[in-house]
């Protein structure tokens, strides 16, 4: 078998089975309908005991047996560095991989902001019952209501693990943890350190991980991508991976394998996340069987850097905490063009504290961007092109002292100065919406377990607790509830019916996948075309932006999907790939990723197309309540797309998984 895409399939070129100019045809014949799926795993109990059941009833591994069984865990993030560790103290064989050349590289360093736990420190009457009540209301009623409660349930004992590792915390003058709030929610529960949040958690479960690592119980491959899935009687037993210095292509195998390899905001070429984020791990694994779940579900942060011209490749977040202290306005007059610091207080629109009130500058993300957007759609943006909205501290500095300011933001000012020249303690940051976050995701149950048997998904990687928009600070909670406090007993549940009869390079599952990924470097380095990588990811991103991002409508979709189409023939006959194998070659790793993020972006415009109502980062224009807030549809779209590989040329095959919401009542969103 072959995974090159064969471009003389009839998908691309045969009138009638899928036409390349998908305008003319009903949304439903882009793809079909399967069964419909639900989670088996967790418990029949009231929603405060099903963890504590799940837990009880899961097998054991004695600690003797732990040491024959072997577990692949493929991301070294917040979710894999935590799985590793844990998984490795507690005595089972783990090989561990990323494509940096350190695993505390990560991508979950550079989160900033912060870490939402149900602590109540504060006494502002957070509890578990609320952070749950919150993730649900703000990820708009699309997310698993189960998996939620428990994200919440062990939100606490990760403060305690990470303080008791020697996370430092920023602390009050006391020396308790100090907290602070971010967007949709009225309590503060935002464990922090500085704007390093990240980078200070990632160390802690990387100094964990690399104890195991001195222990013997995990091995490390760092510089080593992940380009296949090996399933071996409908199990998931190993990967193919590449070694990115050397080019040698190896197989691992194991009794389980993990994806923790974080979202694939990089379809969209410019984004928050860093250069090498991408989707291979999980669409391989796609492509091998396992489910997607809600593919189009992006988050677009409102506090970036606008983007600045045509040779940018990267954006840059302002952290969401800055929304406690700093005031989004814009001018309320487009024609407005003074310097800020000269347009008076009555001549400013606030408008985010105007339209929502009650949680002002601090509604959610999806909120607040789309708030920024329209503001900008009526000509009254700022800065150059009109695509920015004012940050503005002044009156934090008055309140409290430009010596706190730098105390609590002081790093991220220095990086928006160091980017744009401009210093935010005297002028207020210009920031926009950019794509920030995936809430879709391999579709996984209770246990974390994909649709393939033996194939776990942790972190970003997987589509479970945010629904259709993620609050800030609860991608770390759940990339370490999954690592630290999930994975542990539910892949302990699974192991305890292994090991699994032994399997290696010669199984012809393995012989076909080494296969497959050769046929594919060598495609991609005989090809010899006229454009490079970049410029197919950049034209690609540019068709996410228009059509998939802030806004999307059907005709708008429809344009995507034909133009991807066109986009991926285009790739696979003109891309440019220079350099070897054998070697450190960048641009044949971008190219493998870019082929995958192709294919995927075909699949989220389709997603977004079946999806004819708007929920919470997902805004269809043609489904809005008068004042223009977005209009779900529950009586048809609650549910989560699970979406099912048709092969190449075929279908994609969605399953719906229907969500029952037992212990939160369903209602439009409202913030104001
Ligand atoms: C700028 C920024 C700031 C943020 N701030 C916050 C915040 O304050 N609070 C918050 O809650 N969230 C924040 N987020 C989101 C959060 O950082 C991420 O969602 C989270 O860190 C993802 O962790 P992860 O472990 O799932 O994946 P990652 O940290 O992305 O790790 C992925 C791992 O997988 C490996 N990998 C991927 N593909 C392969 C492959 N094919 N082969 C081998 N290895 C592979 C990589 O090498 C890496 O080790 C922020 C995000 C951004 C972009």
């Amino acid at each position: 078998m072959t995974t090159t895409p064969d471009l003389d399939t009839p998908d691309l070129d045969t009138p009638g089975l899928i036409p390349p100019d998908v305008n003319s045809v009903d949304a439903d014949s882009l793809y079909t309908v399967g069964d419909d799926i639900a989670d088996t795993k967790a418990p029949n109990v009231p929603i405060d005991r099903r963890w504590e059941e799940r837990k009880f009833k899961a097998k054991l591994v004695n600690p003797a047996n732990r040491r024959k069984l072997s577990i692949i865990i493929v991301g070294t993030g917040l979710a894999g560095g935590s799985a590793a560790a844990t998984l490795g103290e507690a005595g089972y064989q783990v090989e561990s991989f990323c494509y940096q050349d350190s695993p505390r590289r990560a991508h979950s360093i550079a989160a900033q902001g912060g870490i939402n736990a149900a602590k109540n420190y504060r006494n502002d009457g957070d509890s578990t019952y609320r952070l749950f009540y919150d993730t649900v209301k703000g990820g708009d009623f699309r997310a698993r209501e189960s998996n939620v409660y428990r994200l919440a349930e062990v939100s606490a004992n990760i403060i305690d693990q990470c303080v008791a590792q020697g996370v430092p915390f920023a602390r009050e003058y006391g020396g308790l943890l100090d907290n602070r709030s971010f967007g949709g929610v009225q309590v503060s529960r935002t464990f922090y350190a500085r704007g390093q949040t990240g980078q200070q958690l990632l160390i802690g479960a990387y100094q964990a991980l690399e104890r195991q690592i001195a222990a013997g119980t995990v091995t490390m491959h760092t510089r080593h991508e992940m380009l296949e899935l090996i399933i071996v009687d409908g199990r998931a037993r190993g990967i193919v991976a590449r070694d990115m210095t050397t080019g040698e292509i190896e197989t691992h195998f194991a009794d389980a394998v993990v994806l923790a390899s974080g979202g694939y905001g990089n379809v969209f070429f410019l984004s928050t996340n860093a250069m090498g984020c991408n989707v291979t791990a999980t669409w391989r694994a796609h492509r091998k069987g396992a489910l997607f779940g809600n593919p189009c579900y992006t988050q677009i942060h409102p506090t970036c850097i606008p983007v600045s011209g045509d040779y940018q490749s990267k954006l840059t977040l302002m952290s969401e905490s800055l929304r406690n202290d700093g005031r989004i306005w814009v001018p309320k007059s487009g024609e407005d063009k003074r310097d800020a610091r000269q347009i008076p207080e009555e001549e400013r629109d606030y408008y985010l504290e105007r339209i929502y009130p009650a949680f002002g500058n601090l509604v959610p993300r999806d909120i607040a961007s789309r708030a920024a957007k329209n503001v900008c759609d009526e000509g009254r943006g700022v800065g150059p092109g009109g695509l920015g909205v004012y940050l503005d501290f002044a009156d934090a500095i008055q309140r409290l002292g430009r010596k706190a300011v730098e105390a609590k933001y002081g790093n991220l000012f220095d990086m928006y100065a160091q980017i744009t020249g401009e210093n935010p303690y005297e002028t207020p940051m210009r920031i926009y919406p950019a794509v920030h976050y995936t809430m879709g995701g391999l579709w996984v149950d209770y246990d974390l377990e994909s649709s393939i048997p033996g194939l776990f998904v942790a972190g970003e990687a997987n589509f479970s607790d945010h629904g259709a928009n993620r609050l800030g600070a609860s991608a770390l909670m759940q990339g370490l509830a999954d690592g630290y406090f999930v994975l542990p007993y539910t892949i302990a549940n699974y192991l305890a019916d292994g090991p699994y009869p032994k399997v290696d390079a010669t199984h012809p599952a393995a012989v076909q996948a080494v296969e497959a990924v050769k046929d594919r470097i060598d495609t991609l380095l005989s090809l010899n075309g006229s454009r490079t990588v970049d410029s197919f990811h950049k034209e690609l991103g540019h068709i996410m932006w228009d059509y998939c991002g802030m806004e999307r409508s059907d005709e708008g979709l429809r344009k995507a999907i034909t133009r991807i189409r066109e986009l991926r023939k285009e790739f696979w006959s003109d891309v440019r790939v220079l350099g070897t194998n054998e070697e450190l070659n960048q641009a044949l790793e971008r190219a493998g990723r870019v082929a995958d993020f192709i294919e995927l972006g075909e699949l989220m415009c389709i997603d977004a197309l079946v999806r004819r109502e708007s929920c919470g980062g997902h805004f269809r224009a043609e489904s809005q309540t008068e004042d223009g807030e977005a209009l779900r549809h529950d009586d048809e779209f609650a549910f989560v797309s699970a979406w099912e590989w048709g092969g190449d040329g075929g279908k994609p095959v969605l399953h719906k998984e229907q969500l029952v919401y037992e212990y939160v009542e369903m209602k439009q969103r409202s913030y104001k």
